[in-house]
């Protein structure tokens, strides 16, 4: 496999629970600098696909390799509806949980939480519990501790749900700061937003359709969203699709 720029390599990936594949022959590349945004209907296999890149589920076939230990330190950044806010931690403890297994020592782990909070504008909120947090602020410390080990890869599941729509503007502009040095996996139901942030375009649909660029027009997004199971009709095949295989 030529690993010059890629990151990460799925290949012919089933996976799934209980014996039941939900994901079916994906196969997918990431590269440095990418941005892919991930759509797809609801229980199309979207969060498993993460599991998957995450290390968090085995994959019943196919295989999954990285470049230069990216799988040691993938920035993960969660659901916000996922986050039990009754737990008692403050913010600028977050960020710092963010910093687990980091290496620093603790000065410079006092740094780096400075830096995150400066660049995140959490400096004012950094003694508040995350009980009393805004969605959009909630947001904006789960991004600041996905990154705070300078990530080569970040993840981020559906990060705008629950978000005053307000702040999901300055919130992708963040991101698309960050993808100046770390490539990103987006996954979200917003279609509009993907399509307005993101590079390029995977549905998952059980299957994955990839799309280079962000220019999907209404046909491809129905077609796709509309649970093909096969990919037609959709020009060149990018070089990243490894679609056919031999078993
Ligand atoms: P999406 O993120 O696109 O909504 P998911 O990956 O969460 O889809 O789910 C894909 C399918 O797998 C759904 O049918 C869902 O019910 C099922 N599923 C997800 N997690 C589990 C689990 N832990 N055990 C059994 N089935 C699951």
């Amino acid at each position: 496999m030529n690993m010059s720029k890629n990151l990460l390599e799925l290949k012919n990936i089933s996976a799934g629970y209980e014996g039941r594949s939900v994901l079916k022959d994906v196969s997918l590349s990431i590269e440095e600098n990418d941005f892919l945004g991930i759509i797809g209907p609801n229980g199309g296999g979207k969060t498993t696909l993460l599991k998957i890149i995450l290390g968090l589920l085995q994959p019943y076939k196919g295989t999954i390799s990285f470049a230069n230990n990216v799988d040691k330190g993938i920035g993960y950044m969660p659901q916000i509806n996922n986050i039990d806010k009754q737990f008692p931690i403050l913010v600028s403890e977050v960020v710092l949980s963010g910093l687990y297994a980091s290496g620093l020592n603790k000065s410079e782990e006092c740094l780096r939480v400075q830096e995150l909070m400066q660049e995140m504008g959490l400096l004012e909120i950094a003694n508040k519990a995350i009980g009393n947090l805004s969605g959009g602020q909630m947001q904006r410390v789960l991004l600041a501790r996905a990154i705070a080990n300078k990530p080569k890869l970040l993840v981020l599941d559906e990060p705008s749900t629950y978000v005053d729509k307000r702040f999901e503007a300055k919130f992708y502009e963040q991101l698309k700061e960050i993808n100046k040095k770390t490539a990103i996996i987006l996954v979200s139901h917003d279609v509009g937003t993907v399509i307005s942030t993101v590079k390029n375009i995977a549905c998952v649909n059980e299957n994955l359709h990839f799309h280079a660029g962000n220019d999907v027009d209404s046909s491809w997004l129905e077609e796709h969203l509309a649970c093909p199971f096969e990919l037609v009709g959709h020009g060149k095949i990018p070089h990243r699709i490894l679609k056919d295989h031999d078993d």
